[in-house]
């Protein structure tokens, strides 16, 4: 760094000697600071006062300009003097994950595999010549084997019937049509589906990273799920801390930590058995001091006692909220458990403020319905659904993509 300042200031040396102006070379170290009548032409009002101690590479070339005293035109020399980059942190063999935009799609063939036959069952039923009575109960059965929900299943079915008769005579297009339009209505196009990584502010009004708690029961696919989002974060151009907070189950959080070192993200992890919150508190900590963009805690699903549970999980969110707000509490589910996702669903809720649902296992089971019933029950948004084992099967959660996927083009 030192010869890039060094460069900068020869360079500048050389370029006041030519315009007949006096220099000096000394280090910002020993400059006095700016006379108070020389004219701020270096910084646009808009440059920040604050952390004046903290000077920055940048700080010191302008210190330097100012004082070798280029007049106005310092302020463009300042904008364009090179500006000596971070060290580049020597590159380990990390993977680079698949960009997320458009993955649904590309899982969609495993998706319409799965739930062929809710989307295509429910088409061939309508697109017979006479809908009668047991026409409309065959379809409410499609709807409840695949966990829709009775509710919605009711809601749907009446309004396919007024618009089936609507319609009079049904070609298979406007079937389809009439049909996906519903779905979609359904399981509603308007949720803000976006995972909220956004920084939020600390107790000093700071900036600090996005606090990401990924909740939910062993087995669901919570572990997975959290380093799968890792992947999806950082192929998003995101840096991601990693908390290991799931600390009774070792090979979780072990787990975790390969997830990490494949795409570079640090994991902290406690002492076997030790206490979740610190953990937890110790990865934003460690993401605030790395200034990562996004903390993802992963942390533990132990249902035997829902006090227990109610415990802990409360305490990991009010002792990560120290250092600032959590944004995003994702519940993960596993497709293939059904209602009794519902039912872990609406204690998961009780515990904590639920913001967003990841289905997981959505690739080995016709029961996409419970998108339609878990956002029911919850009020919150599907916003990530898991369609395998590999690492880049998670998939940003579209509708359309879905309801497509469902009923085929
Ligand atoms: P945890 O106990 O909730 O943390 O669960 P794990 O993350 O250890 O996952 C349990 C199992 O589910 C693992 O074998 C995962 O590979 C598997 N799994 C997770 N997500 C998916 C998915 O979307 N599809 C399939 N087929 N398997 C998944």
């Amino acid at each position: 760094m030192e010869i890039v300042i060094l460069a900068v200031v020869i360079a500048v040396v050389a370029l006041g000697a030519i315009s007949g102006l006096v220099v000096s070379s000394r280090r910002k170290k020993q400059l006095p600071p700016p006379p108070p009548t020389t004219p701020s032409v270096t910084a646009p009002p808009a440059e920040p006062q604050v952390g004046e101690d903290a000077e920055t590479p940048r700080d010191e070339e302008r210190r330097t300009i100012e004082e070798v005293g280029l007049p106005d035109s310092g302020a463009t020399l300042v904008e364009e003097a090179p500006v000596t980059e971070p060290e580049a942190p020597a590159a380990p063999p990390i993977e680079v994950p698949e960009p997320t935009a458009g993955r649904l799609v590309r899982l969609r063939a495993r998706l319409s595999r799965s739930q062929n036959s809710l989307g295509k069952g429910l088409l061939t039923l309508l697109s017979r010549e006479h809908l009668d009575e047991d026409t409309w109960e065959e379809i409410e059965d499609t709807l409840l084997t695949a966990d829709v929900g009775v509710q919605p299943t009711q809601e749907l079915v009446e309004r396919l019937r007024e618009r089936v008769r609507v319609l009079g005579t049904r070609t298979p297009d406007e079937l389809r049509a009439l049909l996906r339009e519903e779905l979609l209505t359904l399981i509603g196009t308007e949720a803000d589906r976006f995972v909220n990584t956004a920084n939020g502010l600390g107790p000093n009004g700071e900036e600090i990273p996005g606090v990401v708690m990924v909740v939910g029961v062993n087995g669901t696919g919570k572990t997975t799920t959290t380093g799968k989002l890792a992947r999806v974060l950082v192929a998003d151009g995101k840096s991601v801390v990693l908390g290991a907070a799931d600390t009774f189950r070792a090979a979780a959080v072990d787990q975790l930590q390969t997830w990490g070192d494949r795409v570079g993200a640090r994991t902290v992890r406690g002492p076997e058995e030790g206490d979740p919150a610190s953990v937890a508190f110790d990865s934003v900590k460690e993401g605030i001091s790395e200034g990562a963009d996004v903390v993802l805690i992963d942390t533990a699903g132990r249902l035997h006692t829902k006090t227990g549970l109610m415990d802990e999980l409360g305490k990991v969110k009010r002792v990560v909220e120290k250092h600032g707000p959590v944004g995003e509490v994702l519940l993960v589910l596993d497709a293939t458990t059904g209602q009794n996702g519902l039912v872990q669903a609406r204690v998961f809720a009780e515990v904590v403020d639920i913001t967003g649902v990841v289905l997981t296992k959505l690739d080995g089971t016709a029961k996409g319905g419970i998108i339609v019933a878990v956002q029911r029950e919850l009020g919150v948004p599907v916003k990530l659904v898991g369609l395998g084992e590999g690492a880049d099967d998670l998939a940003p959660f579209e509708p359309e993509a879905f309801v497509d996927a469902l009923i085929g083009d």
